[in-house]
């Protein structure tokens, strides 16, 4: 089909959409460039799902989500005002950079960061500076907070950061904090989970503060949808006018009452938590024997290049057996590759390719 711009809002043909991993319709595929948990969510959320579904679904579901904000709040000892969600962490995001970031100064994010920022940003019309990662591709935590002290139409950190999984102490938060008290900083925790220092317990503190969450990856949901915003009311407020001037009903029945199901097992949780991060240990020692530089990862996914070998390259030689990854085109990350962590049967695969592409 042909594009027709005429038809067009004029800023439309200016965007450059995100261009998500590739979901592969052919089966047998070991998929390891989406971070998506490997292991199914737990067996109650299908039992949830299912009694949902057998009733109901005739009326719109609860606008508010009522019962899966309380179980938000109970799970992490806050308020049910203090929690908004939304249809994926990505429409959270979206929600927030239209509420808080519309601001005559510019928005503070890393230049190495979750790709949606910028798209967001260009979508709502808000100018961005982007700060520096150092050469170890490190957020520089005291440029960042001096550049946000200068005036700023806020702060976005995603924590352990994508696609590096590098994760910053609560120290280095609260020291953001303070840099931009008049304005929001946004923690994307979308891979706390798997060994990050959530910045939770901290929302009673600072009114600034907005923790963003997914139910995507420690919860095994990407297919259901559901993400959540932690802050004081008053921010809370702020995404639920917005998400009211947008869709009342971003999150369906079945999609809310699997999100409850999958909060209440705690012991699916840590132990597909606990099998993802052990299998990640284990494979960043297998990937440095082959030669990789691995960073330090405190996420689902590693980021490693190797010195010999063009990222581009490799991507495309494990996808001929079988493997996908992810190789961002990106100026300063192209030399690496994010390899999400897979089951250890997958992650078997993805060193028996490796050791055939590199001999
Ligand atoms: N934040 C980060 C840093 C991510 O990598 C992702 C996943 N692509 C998201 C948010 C969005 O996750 P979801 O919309 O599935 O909740």
């Amino acid at each position: 089909m042909t594009d027709i711009p005429s038809f067009w809002s004029p800023r439309i043909g200016a965007l450059q959409p995100y261009v998500p991993g590739e979901q592969p319709r052919i089966d047998g595929l070991v998929k390891l460039n989406t971070n998506e948990n490997p292991y199914p969510p737990s067996p109650a959320v299908l039992d949830a799902i299912q009694a949902a579904a057998a009733h109901g679904l005739e009326r719109y579901p609860d606008p508010e989500s009522q019962a899966l904000r309380e179980a938000i709040a109970a799970r992490h000892g806050l308020q049910p005002g203090q929690v908004f969600v939304g249809n994926g962490s990505d429409e959270v995001l979206a929600h927030a950079f239209f509420a808080f970031f519309q601001q005559a100064e510019p928005l503070l994010f890393p230049d190495v960061t979750y790709s949606f920022y910028r798209v967001y940003a260009q979508l709502y019309g808000i100018d961005c500076a982007l700060q520096p990662v150092d050469a170890a591709l490190r957020i520089d935590v005291e440029a960042l907070a001096a550049r946000a002290a200068q005036g700023c139409a806020g702060l976005v950190i995603a924590n352990p950061n994508a696609p590096t999984g590098i994760g910053l102490p609560l120290a280095d938060i609260e020291r953001l904090l303070r840099a931009c008290p008049t304005r929001v900083v946004l923690v994307d925790e979308a891979y706390v989970d798997f060994g990050g220092q959530s910045a939770l317990a901290m929302i009673d503190r600072h009114p600034n503060l907005l923790v963003v969450q997914t139910l995507s990856k420690s919860r095994s949901l990407a297919g259901l949808r559901v993400g959540f915003a932690c802050g004081q009311a008053s921010l809370i407020n702020a995404l639920t006018r917005v998400k009211n001037s947008f869709n009342s009903y971003p999150l369906d029945r079945l999609a809310q009452a699997g999100a409850i199901a999958a909060l209440q097992d705690e012991a699916w949780f840590a132990q597909t938590r606990d099998a993802v991060v052990d299998t990640r240990e284990g494979l960043v020692l297998q990937l440095e024997d082959f030669g990789f530089e691995v960073l330090p990862s405190q996420a689902n996914f590693v980021f490693a290049r190797h010195p010999a070998h063009d990222a581009a390259a490799l991507a495309a030689a494990l996808r001929e057996r079988a493997v996908l990854v992810r190789h961002f085109r990106q100026p300063r990350i192209a030399d690496y590759l994010r390899i999400s962590i897979g089951t250890r049967a997958q992650c078997g695969q993805l060193v028996d390719a490796l050791a055939a592409i590199l001999g």
